[in-house]
């Protein structure tokens, strides 16, 4: 199989997609991204190549795929035991930023990592004495996990969060007035922010799945960066909840565990098989990559990639 060729079909094939999706205006600096931009990055952990195609070099932001990573990082520092007291790892049928479930379900944790309640107390759950410390260690393991010491933060994506992050901060005070997280509200959401700001491009985004698929042991140099247990948890949760209430339909429809973001990238993770990184910033109306979710099912179809098969 050739896939560099492949890669450049599932781009042609996807290209037009965009053209049914819009991208994210909420965040107003997201609302200046040309939408028709698409890239892909394939790394095969079989022979260790990395294939990559189109707009691959593009910087545009992580958003809500740092989910994974502050995850990771939270695991790592306070184990899985630690960590799951304060958040949950069910599906929520429900848009990444709703306060519904919490209050209907008098839940006491938010219900996973990767809709924002739970991120924002994942993110409170990183060691570190206020936002800056936080986020100084977030970014240097954004930077080991993507193979990318040049990660940087994207100041005019997370001043326009943070100016218009009243959402989030609703989220954040309901839980803080319902004591599910320790710290200040004010400092947690602006590590938050900034960790959705991280500028990444889809072959940082396949470093990530690549050594998530790979168990936690770097395919670009053979060390183990993550325990086993850990990557294991975080590609289940992918299934369950990474593209938020259309999980369930990208995992029986393509199936392969997958985070997206507003920013327009996708990764996925195939167990022992390849890291995929995506980028596709027009989103459907859950807030997913249009031409993201059409180029990977369209790859993961060539390749035989669904992990339920
Ligand atoms: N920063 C975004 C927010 O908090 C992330 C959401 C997303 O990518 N789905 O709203």
């Amino acid at each position: 199989m050739n896939i560099q060729k492949l890669l450049n079909d599932t781009l042609d094939n996807s290209a037009d997609s965009y053209k049914s999706g819009h991208v994210a205006t909420y965040i107003p600096a997201l609302g200046k991204v040309d939408p028709t931009l698409l890239g892909i990055t394939y790394y095969d952990l079989k022979n260790n190549l990395v294939y990559s195609a189109g707009n691959d070099c593009t910087p545009f932001a992580i958003e809500s795929i740092s989910k994974v990573p502050v995850l990771l990082l939270a695991l790592e520092e306070n184990g899985l035991k630690n960590v799951f007291q304060h958040v949950d790892e069910e599906p929520t049928g429900f848009s990444f930023n709703s306060i519904l479930n919490m209050e209907i379900n008098k839940r006491h944790y938010p219900m996973n990592p990767f809709v924002n309640t739970g991120a924002i107390v994942v993110n409170s759950l990183i060691p570190g004495k206020d936002s800056a410390e936080r986020f100084d260690r977030i970014l240097n393991f954004m930077k080991e996990i993507c193979n990318d010491p040049d990660l940087t933060l994207n100041e005019e994506i997370y001043h326009s969060e943070s100016q218009t992050g009243n959402m989030n901060r609703s989220l954040a005070y309901y839980m803080k007035a319902n004591d599910m997280f320790k710290g200040d509200v004010e400092d947690i959401l602006d590590s938050y922010f900034k960790q959705c700001s991280v500028n990444v491009t889809t072959k940082d985004l396949a470093n990530l799945a690549a050594l998530l698929a790979n168990g936690g042991i770097a395919p670009w140099n053979n060390q183990r960066i993550l325990r086993e247990e850990n990557a294991t948890v975080v590609k289940s949760i992918m299934v369950t909840a990474g593209l938020y209430d259309q999980s369930g339909d990208f995992s029986s429809h393509v199936g392969v565990p997958s985070k997206s973001g507003v920013g327009g990238g996708l990764i996925s993770a195939i167990p022992q098989k390849a890291g995929i990184g995506v980028f596709g910033p027009a989103l459907d109306k859950e807030g997913n990559s249009v031409a993201g979710i059409k180029a990977l099912n369209f790859l993961v179809k060539k390749l035989n990639l669904n992990i339920f098969e």
